[in-house]
């Protein structure tokens, strides 16, 4: 007797029916359908849909998610979204960033996701409120979420003054990985020497917003890559947009992705946001502005995906799907074949959880059973629907049930324990 069991799931392309059986938040076995243990408490019948692991969002802005409705225009450049964002961040309060992180979460959820890192920002205008509610998020949801807080430096350490010690704080509050940010500040050298010190200090990993345009000789990438490997970082430090890497010759672009792979780092692309920003600069033939994401694969560098911003000045899209951005991924990158749309889940799941250090994750006997399943019967079919019926389990508790449809009903209801509920006897997709 096992606590839950799903039968005839498919966990592969190679489409062969499985039961996997799941006690104490574990997944307790994964064999041919009928061959395992047929005695369950909840029982589960997949009808052959597609079982993941659960998507893992490597890297998303919980505070300053939701604004459009108190923005007084739209961003045309990168720094143009920065400063109408500082503009607004004076005026959060501690209730305001709560509520609109815990709405950004329940989506995601929703969504089928187990295990984020968000970026919380620490500077002078904000203090350490989004630190502290996302502290606070992470523990008060911990049955519904993994959530790895990063220390992030938005406005710059050194332009910013306070923010060092800003930054110190938080670490020494529970932050679970420093970040930095290479294009707000002036001197590269400094806001490395800062932020690979701080790690050191605190004994966290790194997670660097960097080359954030589609200008070719922005390569701070490369320097945090020697600095990995000077400070022995290796498979310790994460960078996100890395889109000037898109704008070099393919030569020197292979060169630096060989340094990214000999040093470990994890490239997350955001193409929501990148699409967006860059190009804006080329009058004519505008390039897209997105890291190199095949080339970094035939490097062997780990390549995720994230959703980044949600309905803010740097992204006025969105809804905390991953499996909406990495279809918008496949349709800018040439990546529509069936090997690709393999590709583009594995950087939701396995590549995420690589690049955020998660220990023990995936479908595999004595991993959490974080999971969530689809009707669908493919990882194509899934990239292609990006479906709204998901079913989601966090350590074999089903944390969602309704579908993304009861999103607006969510966020409206303050009852913390909707996300969470077991369901008794639950067969899926039953008119099917
Ligand atoms: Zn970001």
């Amino acid at each position: 007797m096992v606590d839950l069991l799903i039968t005839d799931t498919v966990l592969s392309k190679d489409g062969r029916q499985m039961d996997v059986g799941v006690s104490s938040g574990k997944i307790a076995f994964i064999s041919p359908s009928g061959e395992g243990i047929s005695e369950a408490v909840h029982v589960v019948h997949a009808k052959g849909g597609l079982l993941l692991p659960g998507l893992v969002e490597p890297h998303i802005h919980l505070e300053k998610a939701y604004l459009l409705d108190v923005m007084d225009r739209d961003a045309d450049s990168l720094q143009d979204a920065i400063q109408i964002t500082a503009k607004l961040k004076s005026s959060f309060t501690d209730e305001d960033i709560y509520e609109r992180s815990l709405a950004v979460i329940r989506q995601a959820v929703s969504n089928g996701v187990t295990h984020m890192r968000c970026h919380a920002e620490v500077d002078p205008i904000l203090g350490l409120k989004a630190m502290e509610s996302a502290l606070h998020l992470k523990q008060t949801l911990r049955h519904q979420l993994d959530l790895q807080v990063v220390a992030f430096p938005q406005e710059g350490v050194f332009r910013s003054p306070g923010t060092e010690e800003l930054m110190e704080e938080a670490l020494r509050m529970g932050a679970d990985v420093v970040g930095g940010i290479t294009y707000q500040d002036e001197c590269l050298e400094d806001h490395l020497d800062f932020a690979f010190g701080l790690a050191e200090k605190y004994g966290k990993p790194l997670d660097f917003h960097t080359d954030f345009s589609d200008n070719p000789n922005d390569r701070a990438i490369a320097d945090i890559a020697r600095r990995t490997l000077i400070t022995g970082m290796q498979g310790q430090v994460s960078a996100g947009h890395v889109t000037s890497l898109g704008s070099l010759p393919e030569h020197e672009a292979m060169d630096i992705a060989e340094l990214l792979h000999r040093a470990g780092i994890s490239v997350i692309t955001l193409p929501m946001t990148d699409l967006f920003l860059n190009g804006r600069g080329d009058a004519e033939g505008p390039r897209r502005g997105l890291a190199p994401v095949k080339l970094l694969q035939e490097c062997s560098v780990n390549v995720a995906i994230g959703v980044n911003n949600i309905r803010n000045a740097f992204t006025p899209f969105g809804k905390a799907d991953p499996l909406e951005v990495a279809w918008l991924l496949a349709v800018t990158s040439y990546m529509g074949g069936e090997r690709d749309a393999l590709a583009l889940i594995r950087m939701l799941t396995y590549n995420a959880a690589q690049a955020l250090g998660i220990e023990n994750y995936g479908m595999k006997v004595g991993a959490p059973a974080d999971m969530v399943l689809f009707r669908e019967r493919s990882e194509r079919d899934v990239l292609l629907d990006k479906p709204e019926t998901r079913m989601v389990w966090k350590s074999g508790v089903q944390v969602q049930q309704y579908g993304s449809k009861a999103i607006e009903w969510l966020r409206k209801s303050q009852a913390m324990d909707i996300i969470g509920t077991r369901v008794k006897g639950m067969k899926l997709w039953r008119n099917s």
